[in-house]
């Protein structure tokens, strides 16, 4: 079964994290919070932009844990906002059938707090679809289908479809 260690890098609001981690366990995927946040890596940081590069902060979850650690997929949380070469801005990245991804919470901010957990819980399911060898999927209520905006992500669901979930290795109850 999967495991999801949400990896705080920088500041990032625990009591944000304790109800993602209790969202993330209600999709029946086990989810802990690493007790020691990570510093926002200065090399990271564009200031032309005022963006974090998610693939520089994906290099630095690389650099610190061990790729053999199980079944365990680190995703790092940031409050920051992040892009990706050729792109304005990311909601997160992830390594395809790999260990590690990035989400971040900068553009998924709502009033309504519960939309916004809602939203996060969705990037990080999408995210952690990557790595278990998801690609993008046409049903756009699909978790993996990409969200270019807002928008796509309020629309999709945090589950994958019956396709998707039918691809992935795991048992299709989990999700
Ligand atoms: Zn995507
Ligand atoms: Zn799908």
């Amino acid at each position: 079964m999967v495991k999801v260690v949400l990896q705080p890098i920088g500041r990032v609001k625990s009591e944000v994290l304790l109800e993602l981690k209790g969202l993330i366990q209600d999709v029946g995927i086990e989810c802990e919070i690493s007790e020691k946040s990570l510093k926002l890596p200065k090399e990271a940081y564009n200031r032309v932009r005022k963006q974090f590069n998610s693939s520089k902060l994906l290099s630095l979850l690389q650099s610190i844990f061990p790729r053999e650690s199980g079944e365990e997929k680190i995703v790092g949380i940031v409050e920051e906002d992040i892009y990706a070469e050729g792109l304005n801005f990311v909601f997160g990245e992830a390594e395809l059938s790999g260990k590690f991804a990035i989400v971040s919470l900068a553009r998924l901010q709502d009033v309504n707090k519960n939309l916004f957990l809602e939203r996060a819980l969705k990037e990080i399911i999408h995210e952690v679809g990557y790595t278990l060898g998801l690609e993008h999927c046409k049903n756009p209520l699909c978790v993996m289908h990409f969200s270019n905006c807002l928008a796509d992500t309020d629309r999709k669901n945090y589950r994958f479809c019956k396709s998707c979930s039918s691809r992935l290795w795991c048992d299709e109850k989990y999700f």
